[in-house]
């Protein structure tokens, strides 16, 4: 047992990587862990995001959590914003963390791209204000994709770091969980590149909300190599094409990538490619459908985000109060 924080930014084109690597581990962790997950809209404005859409998107994710089967009488759904504890720890933060230890986050590197000089500040400092997101509840463990390991590293330099200089105990060391076969889904039309919201080709990922037409299409087109598929585990190794459709496959059915190379030893792409469309239609259009069905009458979304957003500020409030003490913020 422990406490889990976890969240996903409102950055739209939710994915079936946001799926695999996060939401549906999400699900599954809500009846062993308290659970708080967070739509995570202001480390979406690290990037320009249009207010509008930034409200709409907000409520999908809180929508696609629902649908996906977080239960908010159970675990806390709520918008990052909406609690202001964790701007408040995230500038202690700002002041805990080297420059040093940002300057080597591989993410912030490929997001500000070649254009360093012109990436928001913001950007730079986001796996402070992540840090402070997962501390500000003193979570345990954080469910997260592969891509967030570095992340979650920082978050324990900075609790280890904050904890030696006041000498307190202050913060946990916290766990990441990265679970499942399909830790790190990779874009459809380059084996190399994670599957993103932010690729600006559709065809690189499938979203929780295509339709089944469209899943087919995009998998039927996804980049592969010309050789039947492998034998052996082994035979996946410098195939990282037939190595993700593999793992999304095994993770979509339940099964260790084991399993699923001996049921397709020596198939064609093609044949393979049905059988993993038919799969992802199955497991993801439901949740689509319940994702329409709460996004036609957000009513019922925004009650969930505002009561989570009481709780998680309630579960919040002590611990901050407790850290301001601690840094020497003269309080009334
Ligand atoms: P963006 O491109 O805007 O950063 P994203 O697709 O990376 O979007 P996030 O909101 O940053 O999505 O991440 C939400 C969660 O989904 C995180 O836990 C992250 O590790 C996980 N995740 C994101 N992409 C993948 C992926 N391709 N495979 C597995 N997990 C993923
Ligand atoms: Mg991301």
């Amino acid at each position: 047992t422990g406490r889990i924080f976890s969240g996903v930014q409102p950055t739209g084109n939710l994915h079936l990587g946001n799926y695999l690597g996060a939401i549906r581990n999400f699900v599954a962790l809500q009846h062993d862990y308290e659970c708080i997950y967070c739509v995570v809209d202001m480390h979406a404005i690290t990037v320009w995001q249009d207010p509008a859409e930034l409200k709409t998107a907000t409520r999908e994710v809180a929508a696609a959590y629902l649908a996906a089967g977080i239960e908010p009488k159970t675990s806390i759904i709520f918008n990052q914003s909406q609690v202001s504890a964790h701007a408040e720890l995230a500038w202690i933060f700002n002041c805990v963390a080297r420059m040093g230890w940002l300057n080597r986050m591989t993410q912030f590197k490929e997001k500000a791209g070649k254009h360093r000089e012109n990436a928001s500040v913001g950007l730079f400092v986001y796996p402070n204000l992540m840090a402070a997101d997962i501390l500000a509840y003193k979570a345990t463990h954080v469910p997260v994709g592969d891509d967030q390991r570095q992340h979650l590293e920082l978050c324990r330099d900075i609790a280890i770091k904050f904890n030696f200089d006041y000498k307190t105990e202050c913060f946990p060391v916290t766990e990441p969980l990265i679970m499942g076969a399909a830790t790190r889904v990779m874009s459809l039309r380059d084996g190399t590149s994670k599957m993103s919201k932010s690729d600006p080709s559709d065809n690189s990922r499938i979203n929780i909300t295509d339709d089944a037409d469209t899943i087919a299409k995009k998998i039927r087109r996804a980049k592969t190599d010309p050789h039947p598929l492998p034998e052996s585990v082994e035979g996946l190794a410098e195939r990282p094409e037939a190595h993700n459709l593999m793992g999304i496959y095994a993770a979509l059915s339940d099964q260790t990538r084991e399993d699923v190379v001996s049921a397709f030893a020596g198939a064609q792409f093609s044949a393979f490619k049905q059988q993993l469309a038919d799969l992802a239609v199955e497991k993801l259009a439901p949740i689509a459908a319940e994702m329409r069905r709460l996004m036609d009458a957000p009513d019922h979304v925004d009650a969930v985000l505002a009561d989570g957003a009481d709780r998680a500020a309630a579960l919040a409030a002590p611990i901050l109060a407790e850290v301001k003490d601690i840094v020497g913020f003269l309080r009334r």
